[in-house]
């Protein structure tokens, strides 16, 4: 299994592919960028409008100088014509009215004197506006053809208009007639300069009037060509804006999409200096810190957090993939449970921490010996699996293959390690189950593994042993036996029977209840049997909460009766049932209920139980005693308790396992264990019930070793209540039993050959 965003292709780097255009804008903020595209903007227009501005004055200009320079010289000039045409004039007017006084024709006064006048004003006029005229001229041209003009003009004036005024003033009709003839010719002679000179000045209007309509189209066609650029420039980098904001923006969402799809390992490039870059840049850091949280959570999930080693889960997965490979093709495959023996004495003894760095050795031990494509995985406290993945097709050289792998890892486990400075010599049980071409699920494959290690935990440990179908047989019976269990409390299959525990003098001092099963087809089943499995199915806690309810109620009874009410009454706990968090309040209110008083129950709890936990079994004790509940430590002997953590517990009783009471009379060592228990037991001042005391050389070997308290057949069997309650009321001399319960059914028997023993 690998973690999928570890897995995912790879992909385009994201956060650079802008180009040019973005690198060169992503040094500069956004803000900046658009304030500096406001102010080129700004700038254009102000271009624009001088230019514009420019322009227009230049046409002004022009058209200033048609009217000015050009139109005005015009006007003069053609009143200089109209005024010596207006001389002219009044000559003739003079000329119209004569007196015939004399023989000669005479003018007549009046007009002659106006007409003189007239002409006077008029020279003089025309001298202002030819004075006028030359002050405004520019062009040498101009000059030349004033000159002439003014040569005319001087003529006309010298030869024509002055002598003409002196006529006049004389009345010389002839003399006039003369020199308004001359003027006329000299004013025709003139005339054709003053009008060369109107021309020029119209040619020079017309050529300022081009210039000006020139600057005016040409003010126009820069404007609109200034300002279709500036639109163009400005469009195009107010595209570009928009696209360095855009663009990276959409990336960015991208990334977003990417990531919320978890594609964490998308590569992220920050090029520039921008808002979007510092976007990207804490996008960055988020994704790796996400990446990062995505890989702790994978290997959290997938992998143990002591020996890194994969976890159920992900070994499951495994598993998965091989049952479906091995659907198709027709290797065999293997599961191999290692279960490390007596880690629990490790734990114990050396202490927690102690414990995890042996794990850990193993751990790299198991990596060292297990390689590809087989896999290794840590399945809980000390159980490992390995998955033999691949073996041959051929099913006898497939177990010698697993067989082999098995006995390496034995191997390995097996080489001395060094825990708390001292040398270890540890070893392992391994269950192997073949599979090939098999329909079958993980849980069974597991259960498989797990029975054939339990088998090669019995066959003497260090060993390994392969699953076979007796065993299958073994695992349906279980699984059988765990479903009729489950209806067992409804259907009323479940009593309660009760074992006398007796003093040294004979007489009983109480007993331990013991659940019986009766089912209507496996008929009595042992408490060896179905407790195991009620403890794995998690039955234990209702069944366990029936026998404490019953327990009660039957002290409580006992308690009405003098006769009985000095009875103890010890009851089994399972592990389980001990460590739900309600036991304490459950032990409470059941007593409660019945009534019946705390310091009359006994609580048997057995030596791995208490040593599981300590802290908590101590405080939950602690409790338990304060509230009056006493306890006994059963089966003492078959564990590894020491006496620094006995001496933590707040015990009462401790009972001899009933392995050491069976040979204490033939086997020396056993007497020695069971005395040196007593004398132990008496430092510790707990009281010690011997259990299993079937014979009467038993019970007298362990008075002999001052053992006060005995329960086992030679007093009494296990009975129903109404049977126990008669037994109690026989005289102490009638108690010893004649017969022993029937036995159980046995369970099915493993066959030798498939457990095979390492040799130490
Ligand atoms: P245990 O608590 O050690 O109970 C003593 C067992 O030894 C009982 O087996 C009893 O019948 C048997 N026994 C007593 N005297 C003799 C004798 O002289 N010779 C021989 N060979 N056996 C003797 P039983 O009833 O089969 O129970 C087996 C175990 O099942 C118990 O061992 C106890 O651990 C468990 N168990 C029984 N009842 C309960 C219960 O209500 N709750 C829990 N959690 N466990 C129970
Ligand atoms: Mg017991
Ligand atoms: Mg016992």
């Amino acid at each position: 299994m690998t973690a999928p965003a570890l897995t995912a292709p790879a992909l385009q780097a994201v956060g650079s592919p802008q180009g040019i255009g973005y690198r060169l804008f992503s040094r500069f903020r956004i803000g900046t960028r658009l304030a500096a595209m406001m102010v080129l903007a700004a700038l254009v227009s102000a271009l624009l409008a001088a230019s514009g501005i420019q322009g227009l004055a230049a046409a002004n200009q022009s058209l200033h100088a048609v009217y000015e320079d050009r139109m005005k010289p015009v006007r003069t000039l053609g009143q200089i014509s109209q005024l010596m045409l207006a001389n002219q004039h009044q000559l003739q007017m003079a000329l119209a009215q004569t007196t015939s006084l004399a023989a000669r024709p005479s003018l007549h006064p009046d007009l002659a004197a106006r007409a003189a006048r007239s002409i006077e004003n008029n020279v003089g006029a025309i001298d202002q506006l030819w004075a006028a005229y030359t002050a405004s001229v520019k062009e040498a041209s101009e000059s030349a053809l004033g000159a002439e003009f003014a040569q005319r003009r001087d003529q006309y004036l010298r030869e024509a208009v002055l002598p003409a005024l002196e006529a006049l003033r004389q009345l010389d009709y002839p003399s006039t007639e003369r020199l308004a003839t001359r003027a006329r010719a000299l004013y025709d002679s003139a005339s054709p300069h003053i009008q060369a000179l109107i021309d020029l000045q119209f040619e020079q209007a017309h050529a300022a009037y081009q210039t000006g309509v020139q600057r005016h189209d040409q003010t126009r066609n820069l404007a609109v060509g200034a300002l279709l650029a500036s639109m163009g420039l400005l469009g195009f980098l107010g595209l570009m804006l928009i696209r360095s904001i855009v663009q990276p923006l959409r990336q960015v969402s991208g990334v977003f999409r990417r990531i919320a799809n978890g594609q964490l390992d998308t590569p992220i490039v920050v090029q520039g200096k921008d808002e979007i870059s510092e976007l990207l840049s804490d996008l960055q850091g988020m994704q790796q810190r996400l990446s990062d949280n995505e890989t702790a959570i994978h290997r959290l999930a997938y992998f143990d957090p002591l020996t890194h080693l994969p976890n159920r889960q992900l070994l499951r997965e495994r598993m998965q993939l091989a049952l479906a490979d091995s659907r198709q093709d027709s290797l065999h495959r293997a599961v191999l449970l290692l279960d490390l023996d007596h880690f629990k004495n490790v734990n114990d003894t050396l202490g927690h921490e102690v414990g995890d760095q042996y794990l850990v050795e193993i751990a790299q031990r198991l990596r060292q010996t297990v390689q590809a494509p087989h896999a290794v995985a840590r399945i809980g406290g000390d159980e490992f699996v390995v998955l033999a993945q691949t073996l041959t097709s051929d099913a006898t050289a497939a177990l010698a293959q697993a067989q082999a792998l098995a006995h390496d890892i034995l191997t390995a486990v097996a080489r001395p390690c060094t825990l708390a400075g001292q040398p270890y010599y540890g070893s392992a049980s391994i269950g192997i189950c073949l599979f090939h071409n098999h329909n079958t699920s993980i849980q069974d494959l597991l259960r498989r593994a797990d029975a054939a290690m339990y088998q090669a935990k019995s066959a003497g440990r260090n060993g390994h042993c392969l699953f076979d179908p007796s065993m299958q047989a073994e695992l349906e019976t279980r699984r059988a036996l765990e479903s009729a269990l489950r209806g067992a409390i409804e259907a009323g299959q479940l009593t309660l029977h009760y074992q006398v525990q007796v003093g040294a003098t004979g007489l009983a001092v109480g007993a331990e209840v013991l659940l019986r099963w009766d089912h209507p087809v496996y008929g009595s089943v042992s408490p060896a049997r179905f407790i195991p499995i009620a403890e794995a199915s998690g039955l234990i806690l209702p069944i366990g909460a029936w026998v404490l309810e019953q327990a009660c109620a039957q002290l409580r009874a006992w308690e009405a009766d003098p006769r009985t009410r000095h009875l103890d009454l010890a009851v089994n706990v399972s592990a389980r049932q001990f460590r739900h968090p309600g036991f304490v309040d459950q032990v409470c209110q059941a007593l409660a209920r019945a009534g019946a008083r705390p310091a009359r129950l006994v609580l048997e709890l057995t030596e791995s139980l208490v040593l599981d936990d300590l802290a908590d079994t101590v405080t939950k004790m602690q409790a338990l005693q304060q509230h009056g509940v006493r306890f006994a430590l059963d089966d003492f002997g078959t564990g590894y308790s020491s006496l620094a953590q006995l001496k933590r517990l707040p015990l009462h009783h401790l009972k001899i396992d009933r392995s050491f009471v069976q040979d204490i009379v033939c086997d020396p060592s056993d007497a020695a264990i069971v005395q040196t228990v007593i004398g132990m037991a008496q430092n510790l001042g707990l009281h010690v019930i011997a259990e299993g005391v079937e014979t009467l050389a038993q019970h007298q070997a362990l008075l002999h070793l001052e053992c006060l308290v005995f329960q086992g057949y030679y007093f009494g069997k296990p009975l129903p209540i109404g049977p126990f309650g008669q037994w109690l009321e026989q005289p102490a001399d009638a108690t010893a039993p004649t017969e022993f319960p029937p036995p159980y059914p046995t369970l099915p028997a493993i066959p030798p050959e498939s457990v095979t023993q390492e040799t130490p």
